[in-house]
């Protein structure tokens, strides 16, 4: 054991030395706004005053299949035990990396064939766009470069990645590639769509800024198009029904090639291995998956894409010259067959298809509470925005942090929700029934009205 750190104290000292993600710094000076988790088991999670928790966030919209799971864990373990590690330069390869690639190959739709492998989502969404790039250039379209993304989208960190994401994510950060990214519309209805617009119309006007970005941009200086399928880190943002299907005869129509960033939604969190065909009913150019892929036990994203891009790219002549490190590794491929393999023996994304939906309804159902304005998403990706008067639609000051108030009552009553400015948002693991959604439901409703009571 090389962390034999025991108390709350001994692990909060040497924390000041760890820079935590997306975090308030100066705040996290305080110990008593840091959680220490140390240790996890189904779908709870414990904390090191031993309080058990249940995990509303899935880790980090990544632990499908629950935590502890030991098939997983024994599959790292023999995996490391035979080859601890191989990179995939050059023309090395090993079995696990040619398994899962292969497995996904098979998982995927269409001629979703070839698939690159990174360790985060971020890397997922760079190396898509490094491959369309090189793919742009190979075809004599040096120009052809621009990305289409969208207000209210996260794909990253990395800078390009951050570059793709909501401006908002990036405020007093730089990002290194200013003037690359078009960012459209947000496409949720409760912010963006005019009183009494209907969902079609709402549609319209989407497709509208589309069309209106590529006539202006030009369809020869445009790479892609990169969306996730539900807008999860943005406030889980759901677009209008038929989106997906019009914004792909788009792109297809200009030559755009369409990514669909599956990051948090592949993997059964909407009750289907890729959520692109099986929900939204179109097949995108590339996918980009990572959390669910290994349910987080190892750090692992794959980029999949078409035979007809890879066909370009490995052309005569042509040379990738695109890698990481840890592409690939071979305990984090081993993690991806074994949790790919529980996902379809215990048909989670089927089970899903059915607990998914007593959870959206019962997150629907707190609709009815005077600070609730809305409830959005799907299945297992849900989230709650606040709001401090319905009948007008006035938002809460950003500093009025509801979200965070929220959270925190959750968190004292037993559940970890994350908490978004003033939205709330819950992306369990899959495996919750009946039972355990009550338990959630009732604690969300409590702590909300608490949180009610504290704004009094
Ligand atoms: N894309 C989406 C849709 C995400 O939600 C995230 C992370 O939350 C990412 C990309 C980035 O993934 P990572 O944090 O593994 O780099």
């Amino acid at each position: 054991m090389t962390h034999p750190l025991k108390t709350t104290d001994d692990i909060l000292t040497k924390d000041a030395h760890l820079i935590q993600s997306f975090a308030n710094l100066d705040a996290l000076k305080q110990n008593d706004a840091r959680t220490a988790i140390v240790g996890a088991e189904g779908i709870h999670v414990t904390d090191s005053e031993g309080n058990k928790l249940i995990d509303g966030i899935g880790g980090l919209w990544c632990v499908n299949v629950g935590h502890g799971r030991r098939e997983i864990i024994d599959a790292i373990t023999e995996q490391l035990n035979t080859l601890d590690y191989y990179s995939t330069f050059y023309n090395f390869t090993h079995p696990a990396a040619a398994a899962l690639a292969d497995k996904l190959a098979s998982l995927a739709p269409g001629n979703l064939n070839r698939v690159y492998f990174g360790n985060s989502g971020s890397v997922a969404n760079d190396s898509a766009i490094r491959m369309l790039h090189h793919y742009n250039n190979r075809l004599g379209r040096p120009n052809k470069k621009k990305i289409l993304s969208r207000m209210g989208a996260y794909h990253g960190s990395t800078h390009l990645a951050m570059a793709m994401t909501t401006p908002g994510y990036s405020e007093e950060w730089d990002t290194a590639a200013d003037g690359l990214v078009h960012h459209l519309m947000e496409p949720c209805a409760y912010h963006q769509a005019e009183p009494g617009m209907s969902d079609a119309e709402f549609l319209d006007v989407l497709v509208e800024d589309m069309e209106k970005a590529i006539h202006d941009i030009g369809a020869e200086n445009i790479a892609c198009f990169i969306a996730e399928p539900i807008m999860g880190a943005g406030g889980v943002l759901v677009a209008p029904d038929g989106y997906h299907k019009r914004m792909r005869e788009i792109t297809a129509a200009n030559d755009i090639k369409y990514i669909a960033d599956e990051v948090v939604t592949a993997f059964g969190r909407l009750g289907a291995m890729f959520a692109s065909e099986d929900v939204f009913g179109m097949q995108p150019d590339i996918i980009n998956t990572a959390k669910g892929l290994t349910s987080g036990y190892q750090p692992l994203s794959a980029t999949i894409i078409s035979d007809e891009i890879y066909d370009v790219i490995s052309e005569p002549g042509a040379m990738f010259l695109h890698g990481m490190t840890y592409s690939g590794h071979p305990a984090a491929a081993a993690a991806g067959l074994a949790n790919i393999e529980i996902l379809e023996r215990e048909d989670i994304p089927g089970q899903v298809q059915v607990t998914g939906k007593i959870f959206e309804n019962a997150l629907r159902g707190l609709g009815d509470l005077d600070i609730v304005g809305d409830v959005r998403g799907s299945h297992f990706m849900m989230g709650l925005e606040f709001i401090k008067d319905k009948s007008t639609k006035t938002a809460f000051d950003a500093d009025d942090n509801v979200g965070g108030k929220v959270a925190k009552h959750a968190q004292d009553r037993g559940l970890i929700a994350r908490a978004l400015g003033n939205s709330l948002i819950l992306s369990p693991t899959l495996i919750l029934d009946a039972d355990n959604i009550a338990s959630i439901e009732a604690i969300l409703r409590d702590s909300i009205s608490a949180t009610m009571d504290d704004l009094k």
